[in-house]
């Protein structure tokens, strides 16, 4: 199978380049990253990419595939086909990203849970169908990647894991803050120009689930 691959080394390259490989063995039905271990395994082992579980459940293999960002481990292979890092971010070594500015962006937003003072913590209690739908996230960064009003640099706009995350706390009955306070202070409000129900490869409803709810 022929594909292109996206080579960026931050030591001897100014620039990303597109490399063309002729990747043997590949068998029908066999996932995008199946094939970015073959080409590790047969042919370029300095190859750089993230993966975890292999199976939909960690969320650290995305890429642009044909330009969608999508979790490598999901998308069946095709001839042809374009693999390079995640938009948005900033790129270390070929198809990795540099996940960090994010997550240290989520810290200072304190996107964590804030139980209510003085009071036990529930250990069991009823959630909302939304909180379901909503646990599915495995943090991909599928969403963010399309997001064209999301900037890595502007934090006055949170984007939709950000949003996900606050309306995972929104419905947290164990949460003491104004979350749908926060999600405004973080730009929710833009989305209602956008409505791109942003699509999520993990099914997760954003627009519906977690945007409409802070709105
Ligand atoms: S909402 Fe979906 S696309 Fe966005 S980070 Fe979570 S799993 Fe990925
Ligand atoms: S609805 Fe909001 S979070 Fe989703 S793509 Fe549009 S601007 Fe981004």
């Amino acid at each position: 199978m022929k594909i292109r691959v996206s080579r960026f080394d931050p030591d001897r390259d100014s620039a990303p380049r597109t490399q063309e490989l002729d990747v043997p063995g590949v068998e029908e039905g066999e996932s995008v990253l199946g094939v970015l271990q073959r080409i590790r395994e047969s042919l370029d082992s300095t190859l750089a990419f993230r993966f975890g579980c292999r199976f939909k459940g960690c969320g650290l293999c995305t890429v642009q595939i044909d330009g969608r960002p999508l979790p490598a481990c999901m998308i069946h292979a095709k001839e042809g086909m374009q693999v390079g890092p995640l938009e948005s971010f900033p790129v270390l070594r070929d198809l990795v990203v540099d996940r960090r500015p994010l997550a240290e962006r989520f810290a200072r937003q304190k996107l964590w849970l804030s139980p209510r003072e003085h009071e036990k913590l529930a250990t069991t209690f009823e959630t909302p169908p939304a909180s379901g739908a909503l646990a599915k996230c495995t943090e991909c960064l599928a969403c963010v990647a399309s997001c064209r009003s999301f900037d890595l640099g502007n934090e006055s706009f949170g984007g939709p894991l950000a949003f996900v995350k606050l309306a995972q706390l929104h419905f947290d009955p164990r949460d003491d803050r104004d979350r749908r306070a926060e999600a405004k202070s973080l730009g929710v409000t833009t989305c209602l120009a956008c409505q791109k129900r942003c699509a999520c490869p993990l099914g997760v409803p954003i627009y519906r689930t977690a945007i409409e709810p802070l709105l």
